[in-house]
């Protein structure tokens, strides 16, 4: 079984609600933050195979394409391969936010349909997020918990970036 890393999408790996960008509904709006793609490949020099685990609810209300998000995950993995970087997947949630399906975090569903399919050992795995969603998420899943940002949280550690989140995965999964 392989160790992996779920990555949250906005506000983890790129801008959302930032001078120049609300939400990303085009590929032109994805604005990587800084050191997000390089800590992106350090976590893959590393071993461990990097995920991106997104709640996509404006894709069921109407207000993105799905077609559109899809080239918006093919500009994000770009972007990061340009710096050596490598998303094993990017999975999303496509539904309402009340649509009550079991892949919208704060419900696993994201994270254990990954591990299923790609061999992948949940305990010895971690959820990076800026969301206490995203923590109750891979709290479910039985994965180790980073949060970024500066609120309270019940993650099992706490960040201000992915690069700083980058090297705590480093000394918590051997
Ligand atoms: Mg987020
Ligand atoms: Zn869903």
């Amino acid at each position: 079984m392989k160790k992996a890393v779920f990555l949250d999408r906005d506000g983890v790996l790129n801008e959302v609600l930032s001078d120049r960008v609300k939400f990303v509904n085009k590929p032109e709006q994805l604005y990587l933050l800084e050191g997000a793609a390089e800590a992106v490949a350090e976590i893959n020099k590393e071993g461990y195979e990097v995920f991106v685990v997104t709640n996509q609810g404006g894709v069921g209300l109407g207000f993105l394409k799905e077609k559109e998000l899809i080239k918006i995950h093919d500009r994000l993995q770009e972007l990061v391969n340009e710096i050596g970087g490598h998303f094993k997947e990017i999975a999303y949630c496509p539904h309402k936010p009340k649509a009550g399906c079991e892949c919208r975090k704060p419900n696993a569903g994201m994270l254990t349909d990954l591990a299923k399919r790609h061999d992948i050992d949940l305990r010895n795995s971690v959820m990076v997020g800026d969301h206490e969603r995203d923590i109750e998420a891979g709290i479910k899943a039985g994965c180790k918990t980073i949060f970024i940002g500066a609120e309270e949280t019940k993650a099992d550690f706490q960040a201000t970036s992915l690069m700083e989140a980058t090297e705590i995965i480093k000394k918590i999964l051997r």
